[in-house]
């Protein structure tokens, strides 16, 4: 009987921890868990985190920040749920997340996750700016306020502030209108989708947020949204229909794929690259959107698409996941994930390394430079790649 009211209580218990969630589909590296890949303990591992969470609730283990610490390293990137053979699988992650909620709760929380929780709830973005300066990222770029057009572009919290991601929004705005899509944005009435928020276990303020954002969009009859992160995508396609929020929701590489089939969007000058494309967990594993993206890169003339051992269902997250693109557990070693995971992009033999993905760019581009290697490779997003090809 736990002494802590959780969740997941009648289920945590059935881990054996056999360790098999390690794995990535083909079996071939253990250290597909990004967080076990850093550490290497065991504790990291989704076995050994759900016996730490079970032992913490039962009252046989006191919170403690490196407790938290491991709880929070949990990218969410459900490599585990695609390995684990028992029936529970589908729950992992919520049964991780169930633990942050608790210790939301009870006001334990690491420093960097209270930063990111207090900054949401100021300013509806994490960085902490003035949500009067969420749609400075536009520059030049003349855009319509949203009023009806036929697509909403949901920016995003990296879209919006974090500067690298904004000249990705900006290349993305200028595709869309080049391909000639009725587009607006919401500027500074933009706040954070909540999907973060959720994966950090702020179940009070993921509601308010969503309910806030449901109001302001059917306010302004949006029908369609187009989102920069595959983030963004799963709540708004996820999560918002069980608050009532009911949109038609696409990942911006679902929207370029059909541009291109339609022919609104041609290849016009051949990009000779040879390149290998990251899969975002929040499109891949948590929305099986594998296929939009690869589309897009192989019609484009002149390149190579190469694929990296680990891919798909089994790709490894960048790290960035669950806020820690943010809160950064994961970072400060070669055995960082985003650090392998460059490692793992050079020996396919590509020199640019395609993401999807704002969180995914910045923690990637990190890496490289960690690791030294930027003569050989270089990180873009598909709409920059799509952008200088059309
Ligand atoms: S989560 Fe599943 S695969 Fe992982 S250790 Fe536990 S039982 Fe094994
Ligand atoms: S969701 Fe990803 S980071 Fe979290 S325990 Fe599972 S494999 Fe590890």
């Amino acid at each position: 009987m736990a002494l802590m009211e959780y969740k997941y209580d009648d289920m945590i218990h059935r881990c054996f921890r056999c360790g098999y969630c390690k794995f990535p589909t083909d079996w071939g590296d253990v250290t597909n868990c990004p967080a076990y890949a850093r550490y290497r303990m065991e504790s990291y591992s989704t076995g050994g985190r759900l016996w730490l969470i079970r032992a913490w609730v039962n009252g046989e283990l006191e919170w403690s920040e490196n407790l938290a610490k491991i709880i929070y390293a949990c990218t969410g990137c459900k490599n585990c749920e695609e390995k684990c053979p028992l029936s529970f699988s589908s729950e992992l992650v919520n049964m991780v997340v169930a633990a942050r909620t608790n210790m939301v709760e009870q006001g334990l929380l690491p420093v960097s996750v209270k930063g990111f929780l207090n900054n949401v709830q100021l300013h509806g973005n994490p960085y902490g700016i003035s949500a009067k300066k969420r749609g400075d990222w536009t520059g030049e770029l003349k855009l319509e306020a949203y009023n009806g057009q036929e697509y909403l572009f949901y920016v995003g919290c990296e879209g919006s502030f974090d500067s690298r991601a904004q000249e990705t929004a900006r290349t993305l705005a200028s595709l869309l209108q080049k391909a000639g899509i009725s587009f607006g944005i919401l500027g500074p009435l933009e706040k954070s989708d909540g999907n973060e928020v959720e994966m950090l276990g702020e179940d009070g303020l993921f509601e308010l947020l969503v309910e806030n954002n449901i109001h302001l969009f059917n306010e302004r009859h949006v029908q369609k949204i187009i989102t920069l992160s595959p983030h963004s995508y799963n709540s708004f396609k996820n999560r918002y229909p069980d608050f009532g929020g009911n949109y038609e929701v696409f990942h911006y590489t679902q929207i370029l794929h059909d541009l291109i089939e339609q022919g609104s969007l041609q290849s016009q000058r051949e990009t000779k690259s040879r390149i290998c494309f990251h899969d975002p967990c929040f499109l891949g594993r948590w929305n099986q959107e594998y296929k939009a993206p690869r589309e897009v890169l192989k019609s484009l003339d002149g390149i190579q698409l190469l694929e990296m051992g680990r891919n798909k269902k089994g790709a490894l997250c960048c790290g960035g996941g669950g806020g820690n693109f943010y809160t950064d557990f994961l970072g400060g070693s070669e055995d960082s994930p985003s650090r392998i995971r460059v490692r793992e992009a050079v020996a396919t033999g590509a020199n640019i390394l395609a993401v999807a993905c704002p969180n995914c760019l910045t923690m990637l581009e990190d890496a490289v430079k960690a690791e030294g290697l930027e003569d050989e490779l270089v990180v873009k997003d598909i709409a920059e790649i799509v952008h200088a090809a059309t």
